[in-house]
């Protein structure tokens, strides 16, 4: 054995290769270098020792028992692999080979086995396998359909997704069967929408597109109705690969969004605001129809541009500082006037949203602009209305001529007019107009004016435009070359009284709003209540006057009753105590009055009683003061003047009354007697000094009658 060992090393000793040799009792006889160094042991721990150590499951080391039972079956090399523990106890995968060793008589000398160290490779192999497994696996992860065809265009492999799609063809979706195959196979179960080709024109077309495989995206639809985005390639080595993924969804999806970006256009477009977007740089992304109205340009002019920069310069500071806000990514809204591009200057109300992106950063703003120029407006001219209706510093006809100058103003027309209408006549009561044109009383035919519309509509009525309505065929058109209207019928205690009504030639740039006829019809409705209050006020002034009269106006003679008489002499005595300036009373009393009614009748002493009253009246003075204050005895004040040219003037009344108070039919001469009193200080009140003029009128009567006496302040001077 010696011997076989020295031949043994002198065979093996040397070789890369790890080599052992049993005997026939599975002792190891023999190991190379290589051999120790694999197994990680020296000669001590193998020679003599059997090989079963070294095996992880030792069940294999019996099995292998089968080399040294039946060797002259092993001719060729038996390939074992094995999973060794070493002898630092680590594992390995060792690929084992063994050879029978014969001796001359080929009797079995032992066992050769040469070992290899294939843990890398059986780790790279199960890498491999893992690797196939895992693509399998993603394969079938993927949610698009996926298949590579190789470069005879035969399918090598597709993942469940492929098949799924192409449900009607899967059983056709073997490796090996080729791309036309299984396209003919889904043709025949009509699983393609060949879009009205034949079968035949259709394939040709398809199969053109698959050979190119060049990338480029289509688009197939299948007979369900689904839509497949298909994109296919050439593989380095020339086969295909194909991706399918199903677009129906996204296709809708994408319709949807086409459809409501539509829609939101036409929304935007219809509004009447001004809708725009802005990127950072305060340039407009996007501005519907009433921007492009209001910034007077067309789209193409207008976008990309910043716009506030066509506003006047000291309006774009406004616009910027919300843009800023804005940007900040806060909503800021503010009121602005605008001179816009387009010639008109409205109060506007300005929203700015911030736009944000996927990061939610703002990336833009979403700018809306209301035109709130009426309802500024509307608001201003009903406060003012208010204010003018409601102030008592203004008398009734100073009200009307406010209304109609505030009229002017909110509806930015030259002349405002109220009318009264009786019958077919229109006549102007109250008017505003440049330069006073448009006055009071000017009366025209009411089928004329823009009225008859009024009042035939009754409601209000408006034109911005005359000429372009119903308006054009009106007499008053023709007449008045009146382009914009706007009237109301005015209504008193319910019954037409006529209109207030606001006009111009010029052609109106807004036209009339709902606002603009909610005021005029305020317009009408306080002036109507206005003009049935002053009626009344004015009917209740007559009524007063007339009730006045009849409570201070004596029936019979028509001068001053005893009662009004009384109260303007006390008047006149608070005059005197205040300025001392004098005034004389006289008391007259028509004499032997008795014996004209008894002769000749009470009415021929009433017609005497207005005669004598006529008679007198008609020699005062204004200021004079005149009252029956008995039945034929009088009373008067001479205003101012002292008594001797009291009893002056009453001496003139007394001949007069003889001259002119006479009556043919009587049969005696109508006189009368009188007694006069100055006033003074003493008077506190008017009937000591007509107890004075009294007493002064009882001496006259008692000295002969037809006589005027003064009183005088010594009992026993009698002035005659
Ligand atoms: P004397 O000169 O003293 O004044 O005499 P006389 O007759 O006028 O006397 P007195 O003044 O007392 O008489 C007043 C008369 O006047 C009495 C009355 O019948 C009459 N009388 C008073 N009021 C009216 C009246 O309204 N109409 C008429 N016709 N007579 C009246
Ligand atoms: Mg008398
Ligand atoms: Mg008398």
């Amino acid at each position: 054995m010696e011997s076989v060992t020295l031949d043994l090393q002198q065979s093996f000793g040397g070789l890369n290769e790890a080599v052992l040799v049993t005997n026939p009792d599975r002792i190891i006889v023999f190991a190379n270098a290589a051999m120790e160094k694999l197994l990680r042991v020296g000669q001590h721990d193998l020679i003599g020792n059997t090989t079963k150590p070294f095996f992880a499951d030792p069940a294999q080391f019996d099995r292998m028992a089968e080399l040294y039972q039946r060797p002259a079956d092993q001719k060729n090399r038996r390939m074992y692999a094995i999973e060794a523990v070493l002898g630092d106890g680590t594992r390995k995968q060792l690929e084992v080979v063994s050879a029978p060793l014969f001796d001359t008589s080929q009797t079995l000398a032992g066992l050769l086995f040469i070992s290899r160290d294939v843990s890398d490779r059986k780790q790279l192999e199960t890498q491999l396998s893992d690797l196939a497994l895992t693509l399998e696996d993603a394969l079938d992860a993927i949610l698009e359909g996926f298949a590579i065809y190789d470069a005879d265009d035969r399918l090598i492999i597709c993942n469940d997704m492929y098949r799924e799609i192409y449900a009607e063809s899967a059983p056709a979706m073997f490796p090996g069967n080729r791309f036309e195959d299984i396209l003919r196979f889904g043709l025949r179960k009509a699983q393609y929408n060949t879009g009205g080709l034949d079968d035949e024109a259709w394939l040709e077309t398809r199969l053109k597109q698959h050979q190119a495989a060049d990338g480029a995206v289509i688009e197939q639809q299948l007979e369900t109705g689904r839509w497949l985005r298909i994109s296919e390639t050439r593989t380095s080595t020339g086969g295909i690969v194909g991706i399918r993924a199903d677009i129906t969804e996204l296709k809708d999806a994408k319709a949807l969004a086409e459809k409501a970006y539509r829609n939101l256009h036409l929304m935007a477009d219809s509004m009447s605001a001004c809708v725009g977007e802005v990127d950072l740089e305060g340039k407009c992304l996007f501005l519907n129809k009433t921007g492009c109205a209001w910034f007077n340009g067309t789209p193409e002019e207008l976008l990309g541009t910043r716009l506030r920069e066509k506003l006047p310069w000291n309006e774009r500071d406004s616009v910027r500082s919300l843009f800023m806000e804005a940007m900040s990514g806060e909503k800021a809204s503010g009121e602005i006037g605008m001179h816009f591009p387009d010639g008109v200057t409205r109060e506007c109300l300005m929203d700015c949203n911030p736009r944000f992106n996927e990061n939610g950063e703002v990336d833009g703003l979403v700018v809306v602009i209301s035109d709130i120029t009426d309802r500024k407006k509307t608001e201003r001219t009903l406060a003012e209305l208010y204010a003018i209706t409601s102030t008592r510093e203004l008398g009734h006809e100073d009200k009307i001529a406010e209304i109609l100058r505030l009229g002017c103003d909110h509806f930015d027309l030259p002349v405002g007019i109220i009318s009264h209408v009786i019958g077919e006549n229109y006549t102007i009561t109250h008017a505003q107009s440049p330069g006073d044109t448009v006055q009071p009383g000017q009366s025209f035919e009411l089928k004329d004016t823009y009225c008859t519309l009024t009042l035939q509509a009754d409601e209000p009525v408006a034109t911005g435009h005359a000429g372009q309505s119903e308006f054009a065929a009106h007499p008053c058109y023709r007449l008045f070359d009146i382009e914009t209207y706007i009237g109301a019928p005015l209504l008193v205690d319910g019954i037409v009284h006529g209109t207030i009504n606001f006009t111009g030639r010029d052609i109106r740039r807004r036209p009339f709003t709902a606002a603009d006829v909610q005021i005029i019809r305020q317009f009408a409705d306080w002036i109507g209540h206005e003009i049935a209050r002053q009626r009344d006020h004015q009917a209740l002034m007559d009524a007063k006057i007339r009730m006045e009269r009849i409570a201070s106006i004596d029936d019979l003679t028509q001068i001053l009753n005893r009662r009004a008489f009384l109260e303007k002499a006390n008047t006149e005595i608070q005059r005197f105590r205040r300025t001392s300036q004098v005034f004389t009373a006289v008391m007259m009393d028509i004499d032997h009055f008795k014996s004209i009614n008894d002769q000749h009748g009470h009415a021929a002493g009433d017609d005497i009683l207005k005669l004598f009253t006529r008679t007198i009246s008609r020699e005062l003075r204004s200021v004079d003061i005149f009252g029956r204050v008995g039945g034929e005895e009088f009373c008067l004040i001479l205003s101012g003047t002292g008594l001797e040219d009291a009893f002056t003037v009453c001496e003139r009344l007394r001949k007069k009354i003889v001259r002119s108070c006479q009556d043919p039919r009587l049969s005696q001469v109508v006189t009368c007697s009188m007694g006069l009193a100055v006033s003074s200080r003493e008077d506190v009140e008017f009937s000591t000094l007509m107890q004075k003029a009294d007493t002064a009128l009882y001496q006259a009567k008692s000295s002969g009658r037809n006589k005027c006496v003064m009183h005088d302040a010594s009992p026993d001077s009698i002035a005659v």
